[in-house]
């Protein structure tokens, strides 16, 4: 049996709803998911494994215009991202107004040099007749190797895309062995899942804020002890992760404690602290340390 392999990248707008869709092809979760966008921060590779075919999907930080050092780092991860791949698959949501931030990501793909897929996402939320003249309106400003209508969160439309992957993946090798699912540390993965909470928890203000530092992770215990502090940018956000007599960060910290435990299959003892970093996304040696690319770099010299 021919087996094909490759490496087939995830980009659009914040938003659009790219973590959903690497989860749901992946069948577990390996990227945060969030209602508000700008949540993914780094590349993350998620891994999707068939009998015939191994594809590493590369969920990225969605296009947008970057304005601070957080940001410019998140741009730089999207734009890493192209490097190397077999396919590039541009995600749009359906249900929106096409607008400047649609112009700027069409832009942004013709650097690409690979065929580039168009995904058509949150079909769930449209009537399909709308759908003919947004399929067009794309079809008209970018030379797409095919397009998919699909849902990312209900998986409709994903298998035919899947197969369309496959068919266009040359023969190769296992990257990564079969029972792998995602590329990234576990404590990055606990980090990521304790950064979600942390926003699911608060509004508006706190979540762009909040940054997720794994202080230890004694994985040889039983329960894996974790030890992670949460860093917001001000002392009124800190007010807002404690919550009234401690609640809110009780909450995140049960939460998160359920999911890491889930993901990692073991009984967790989770710690959380809260510190305040005025400005930490305008501080570079601190948006360097919260990288997990960077933090495992450090891992391997200790
Ligand atoms: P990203 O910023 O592109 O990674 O987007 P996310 O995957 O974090 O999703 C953003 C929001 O859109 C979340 O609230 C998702 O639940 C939602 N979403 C993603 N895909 C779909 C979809 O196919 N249908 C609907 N109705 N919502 C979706
Ligand atoms: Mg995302």
């Amino acid at each position: 049996m021919l087996f094909k392999s490759g490496f087939v990248a995830i980009v659009g707008r914040p938003n659009a709803g790219k973590s959903t869709l690497v989860n749901t092809l992946v069948g577990r979760k390996v990227a945060i998911v969030s209602p508000r966008p700008q949540t993914t921060r780094n590349r993350i590779q998620g891994i999707l494994n068939r009998d015939d075919a191994q594809i590493v999907l590369i969920d990225t930080p969605g296009i947008h215009k970057a304005d601070h050092v957080l940001g410019r780092q998140m741009m730089e991860e999207a734009e890493q991202a192209l490097d190397g791949i077999d396919l590039l698959s541009l995600i749009v949501d359906a249900s929106a107004e096409f607008g400047a931030g649609d112009r700027f990501s069409l832009e942004w793909i013709r650097k690409c040099t690979s065929p580039v897929f168009l995904l058509l996402n949150k079909v769930d939320r449209i009537s399909k007749p709308l759908l003919l003249p947004l399929i067009d309106r794309y079809r008209k400003l970018f030379d797409f190797a095919d397009i998919f209508p699909i849902s990312a969160l209900t998986g409709a439309g994903t298998f035919d895309l899947v197969n369309a992957w496959v068919q266009r993946l040359p023969e190769g090798p296992l990257y990564f062995p079969a029972e792998q699912f995602t590329d990234q540390p576990e404590r990055f993965l606990a980090s990521e899942l304790i950064r979600e909470k942390a926003i699911q928890a608060t509004r508006q203000e706190v979540p762009h804020a909040v940054a997720v530092r794994i202080e230890s992770f004694e994985e040889k215990t039983d329960p894996v002890r974790i030890r992670a502090t949460i860093y917001v940018e001000r002392e009124g956000q800190k007010r807002i992760l404690i919550g009234r007599g401690g609640e809110t960060v009780k909450k995140i910290g049960t939460w998160a404690r359920k999911e890491i435990q889930s993901v990692l299959g073991t009984r967790v003892f989770l710690e959380l602290f809260i510190k305040v970093h005025p400005n930490w996304r305008q501080n570079p040696a601190l948006v360097r340390q919260l990288d997990w690319h960077r933090q495992l770099e450090r891992l391997a010299e200790e």
